[in-house]
């Protein structure tokens, strides 16, 4: 028989991974199922952008978040199972929950917390044959380092907004970008654009990538050919780094057994409370693919639906339990822990 667990968190983004350390805190065995190769949800998006707006955390870059929340969220050492995707979330006739995957393993659970955010969120690759294998090397979806880029020949394919985003960035720190793009007209901020076409910036517009032409040795792009469909002109650029920013391909795909009544609300986003309830019992949420009146989409709304699901799927497997937990400050379960930390602290001192 497959090991049961009292919750199970789909989705390793923020508000799973926070739900993760919360139900730890409430002593309940966890296990967190992610998609992706890492934790981290959407954050992984933007390792190198700054975040502000989280209560009493000075600004920080999304990789250093990343970092600390996944830290937070294996303090009570959760089952974590990565490259897993779950397809239908089913019920068994002793009452548990089996998460089915793509790989048809089964994952047994007493209760579900769905923080699935956007779905599976993949960035749409550039449509050139041969693209793939320069991943590693000089082509990117996502920016991983500002600092790779400096004094570089940078081109960026995109006229959206996260590409406008990366080339006002990029601006004070490589030797020249260059902004490609499809169609007459960027799409993206007034000011964003405006500060790139006051800049030395080259855009190009009706342009698109027609090929990479690679050092055979370095397997790196050297030159980019770009083709302009209003003019029919081709030419060749060299580059040092290609960002592509085409949008993201998103697979909300997940389903439930017929038995089991999710109610959805435009068609996406689970129709919920504020307390993390779904329309089935058992199945709680929590985070950016929950829905009620007065939701933040944001980090502190994600931690808050965190604690939330904890509680209720705390009281679901045990009716007895306290509805909320003891606060971190005066909470036993961290008894020990702050006894070594404060070794540390006066240690240090
Ligand atoms: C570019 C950008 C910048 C942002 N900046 C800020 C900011 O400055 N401040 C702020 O507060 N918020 C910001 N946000 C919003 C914030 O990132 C989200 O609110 C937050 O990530 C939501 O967390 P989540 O855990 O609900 O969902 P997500 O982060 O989307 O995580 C969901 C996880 O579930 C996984 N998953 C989905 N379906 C399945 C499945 N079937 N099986 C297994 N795993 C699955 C996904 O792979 C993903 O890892 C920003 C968002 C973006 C896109």
């Amino acid at each position: 028989m497959k090991e049961l667990f009292d919750v199970t968190i789909i989705g390793g983004g923020p508000a799973g991974l926070y739900a993760a350390f919360y139900s730890g805190l409430r002593k309940m065995k966890t296990k967190i199922i992610e998609y992706q190769p890492q934790l981290g949800g959407k954050v992984l998006l933007y390792p190198e952008k700054m975040i502000w707006d989280v209560g009493g955390q000075p600004p920080i870059l999304g990789d250093s978040f990343t970092k600390q929340l996944v830290q937070q969220a294996l303090t009570f050492h959760p089952a974590v199972c990565l490259n897993t995707k779950v397809d239908v979330i089913d019920k068994n006739k002793n009452g548990h929950f089996v998460i089915r995957t793509d790989t048809g393993e089964e994952h047994y659970s007493k209760a579900v917390i769905m923080a699935n955010g956007g779905g599976i969120v993949n960035p749409q690759k550039l449509k050139v044959e041969g693209a793939e294998k320069f991943e590693m090397t000089n082509l990117h979806y996502t920016v991983p380092s500002l600092r790779s880029f400096k004094d570089k020949v940078v081109l960026i394919s995109g006229g959206g907004n996260t590409a406008i985003d990366w080339a006002v960035e990029l601006l004070p720190i490589a030797r020249k970008i260059l902004l490609v793009y499809r169609k007459d007209v960027l799409s993206a901020h007034e000011a964003q654009v405006d500060q790139l076409r006051n800049s030395n910036a080259s855009l190009l517009s009706n342009t698109t990538i027609t090929k990479l032409i690679a050092n055979p040795e370095k397997r790196k792009i050297e030159k980019v050919q770009l083709l302009n469909s209003k003019t029919e002109e081709v030419t060749l650029q060299e580059v040092d780094h290609v960002i592509v920013n085409h949008g993201y391909n998103q697979d909300a795909s997940l389903g439930f057994a017929p038995s089991l009544h999710i109610e959805k609300k435009d068609g996406y986003f689970y129709q919920g409370t504020a307390t993390g309830l779904t329309t089935e019992k058992g199945i709680f949420a929590a985070g950016d693919i929950l829905s009620y009146d007065g939701k933040i989409n944001l980090l502190a709304g994600a931690f808050q639906d965190a604690v939330n699901a904890v509680n209720a799927a705390k009281t679901y497997t045990e009716p007895a339990a306290e509805s909320i937990a003891m606060v971190s400050s005066h909470n036993d379960i961290f008894e020990a822990r702050n006894r070594e930390l404060m070794k540390e602290l006066v240690y240090e001192n």
